[in-house]
């Protein structure tokens, strides 16, 4: 005898429902969240949508997935009200009957007893489920969730199998962690192995970065490589499933070299949970070597972002925030006529920054300056809104770079202050000319 064959699940279709989300009243966070959960399962996310709570749009947009989706996860919708409509549509696309679940109904019914209510009959609804299904029993709430399997609907109906839970997260996530994944890990089609690899990238425009590995993209279907602009820098994400997993890995490991080897490693700050802090951190520790901050429009960010990472009076010697001139005359030692013939937002008065702030901390290894316009306020047509020097003083020539950043006052910040990292880096792994 052999074992029936469980359909396998490869491509999932994910669709939240409620008006709610369609009129922007609260954000579809079970989407994310179970779309995250199916690829890191190994399955493929083809769709993501919101429904009203409407049964002819619900309805289309079912039809539409079923065609495409070997499995369909709904949420929301399953309240004993009107508007909750869902079981119904579930019923006649999978054409089935629904039937009555009496545990549910009993455990519903439990429920209230036991803050001292009768149940209203309203809610006995709620434990109808469709002929055929698994019972997803709910401990978190009230409405039972439930599995459809591909074949177990009536005659005609569509071979895509039906995940049906609550729309409420603090239901939604324990119904699936504890009683939906079982399931579908063992229908989890053929990818048994996903691996995923972030490469992270600072100073390099996004066009530029997609240019050089163009061909990456679409060159193998059993490999995701996307490319994703952040506020800071761009990343790459390589997403490899498969059943073998050396073959996996070595699949990762070649993209990620060839990434590096047409993006060039420079631009590359690091991987997976990495940040540019973490990875200057880590520079830092290996070489052994301290590094002092002299701030002015990014007011901190370095000195906040340095000392994220546990540990960092390994290598964070000082940190000052000079914002007025007579502070940075007074701490930093930067002179009068560099401020009254430069401006403070100058190279040369970046450069006075950083030698000041080294000799301050009493010669540590490294000492970063920046001073800029942040905005809104505060730009001409010499000095706009976005410029910014970043100044590296060390027992070498003091280096200095020039930045125009666009984009709004947090934006620009957080700009300077990675380039300020970047700079740090660059010159720690010798990459700086
Ligand atoms: P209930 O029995 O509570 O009515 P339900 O299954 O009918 O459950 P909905 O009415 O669709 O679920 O949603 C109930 C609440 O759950 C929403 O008001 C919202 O706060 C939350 N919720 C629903 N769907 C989502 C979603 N996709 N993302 C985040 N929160 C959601
Ligand atoms: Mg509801």
């Amino acid at each position: 005898m052999t074992a029936p064959s469980v359909a396998r699940i490869h491509r999932v279709a994910i669709i939240s429902t409620g008006s709610e989300i369609l009129q922007g009243l609260y954000a579809d966070t079970n989407a994310r969240y179970l779309a995250e959960q199916m690829s890191a399962l190994g399955g493929e996310v083809i769709l993501i949508a919101a429904a009203p709570d409407n049964a002819d749009e619900l309805r289309r947009i079912l039809e539409y997935a079923v065609g495409r989706a070997d499995l369909v996860i709904c949420s929301g919708g399953l309240g004993p009200t009107a508007d909750d409509v869902n079981r119904e549509v579930f019923a006649e696309v999978w054409r089935v009957n629904l039937v009555r679940n009496e545990q549910a109904v009993e455990m519903m019914r439990e429920r209230f007893r036991a803050r001292g209510r009768e149940m209203p009959p309203a809610n006995e609804v709620q434990g109808m489920v469709p002929a055929g299904a698994i019972v997803l029993q709910n401990q978190w709430g009230t409405a039972p969730g439930f599995f459809l399997s591909a074949g177990a609907g009536g005659p005609g109906a569509p071979k895509c199998a039906l995940l049906a839970l609550p729309g409420p997260p603090k239901e939604l996530i324990p119904m699936f962690e504890t009683l939906a994944l079982p399931l579908l890990r063992e229908r989890i089609g053929g990818a048994t192995v996903v691996r995923t690899r972030t490469i992270h990238t600072y100073g390099r425009p996004e066009s530029e970065l997609g240019a050089l590995t163009r061909d990456l993209f679409r060159r193998d279907p059993a490999v995701g490589f996307t490319i994703l602009a952040k506020t800071y820098g761009v990343d790459f994400r390589v997403t490899v499933r498969g059943k073998d997993r050396t073959a996996v890995d070595a699949l990762v490991a070649q993209y990620e070299d060839e990434t590096l080897q047409r993006v060039g490693r420079d631009c590359v700050y690091g991987f997976d949970d990495d940040t540019m802090a973490s990875a200057v951190a880590g520079l830092l520790i290996a070489s052994g070597v301290t590094v002092t901050v002299a701030e002015s429009c990014t007011g901190g960010l370095v000195a906040k972002l340095l000392t994220d990472t546990p540990g960092s009076s390994a290598y964070l010697r000082q940190a000052v925030v000079t914002y007025a001139n007579e502070a940075k005359e007074a701490l930093l030692g930067v002179r009068p006529e560099t401020l009254r013939l430069h401006g403070a937002v100058s190279e040369a008065c970046a450069r006075e920054m950083a030698e000041g702030a080294r000799r301050a901390a009493g010669g540590p290894d490294y000492a970063l300056a920046i001073t800029g316009i942040a905005g809104p306020t505060g730009g001409s047509a010499q000095k706009p809104v976005g410029l910014v020097y970043v100044a590296l003083a060390s027992d070498r020539p003091t280096v200095c770079i020039e930045r125009r950043f666009l984009g709004d006052r947090d934006q620009i910040r957080l700009h300077a202050a990675l380039t300020a990292l970047d700079l740090l880096r660059r010159t720690l792994l010798g990459l700086q000319g």
